[in-house]
């Protein structure tokens, strides 16, 4: 399976990281072996100094697609859930100002907490509010109607130039508030108010 993320999907998290509101989606990939499972903890990575949280909205892909047209996005995923794209800030800053890709600062070991799978057919996906509370006090707030690109068209975008396989999971970015984690912290993120996903952060 492939992890597929958006960046800059909210227009006030663009911002706050200093960044245009981009024309057109911006797209990354985490591999695998980024997958945090529901409930474990995340790991802080001897690498970096400033490992952030990102909360968001992900689906899984339950059928093969190709040039999915958006008006059919429905028919390619049955599940959706939360999930935290720890991104290591200090990496990604180092590699946006030597112009290089973000891979060692996005997609490392334990980069995307996955959080308990919901039934998507219960929820209009574009109309979802989430939340993620550290130590149990509310830091980002999100509602997917925000998103720059919505999720049909980032599908359709995405399966232009990648094959959509049943288990890839699309992460569609962040809304803004992120921040940093040190070990002992505790993430909990709430999916129209249910708390469905659960972190620890731990130390090396
Ligand atoms: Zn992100």
């Amino acid at each position: 399976m492939k992890i597929i993320a958006i960046g800059r999907n909210y227009a006030a998290h663009a911002r706050e990281l200093g960044n245009q509101v981009p024309g057109e989606p911006l797209i990354f990939m985490k591999p695998s072996t980024a997958v945090i499972d529901s409930g474990r903890p995340f790991i802080y990575p001897p690498f970096s100094g400033d490992v952030h949280y990102e909360l968001e909205v992900i689906v899984e892909i339950s059928r093969r697609g190709k040039n999915i047209s958006r008006k059919n996005y429905l028919e390619y995923f049955d599940r959706i859930s939360l999930g935290i794209d720890f991104t290591a800030r200090d990496l990604q800053k180092k590699c946006k100002e030597k112009g290089r890709p973000w891979e060692i600062a996005k997609a490392f070991d334990g980069s995307a907490a996955i959080g308990q799978w919901i039934d998507q057919s219960s929820f209009d996906f574009q109309n979802l509010h989430f939340e993620l509370l550290k130590n149990g006090k509310p830091v980002q707030k999100g509602h997917t109607a925000a998103m720059i690109f919505p999720l049909d068209d980032l599908m359709e975008y995405i399966s232009k130039f990648f094959t959509l396989e049943p288990g890839d999971i699309i992460f569609t970015g962040t809304p803004e508030g992120v921040g940093p984690v040190t070990p002992g912290d505790h993430l909990r993120g709430l999916l129209e108010g249910k708390n469905i996903l659960n972190c620890e952060i731990k130390g090396p």
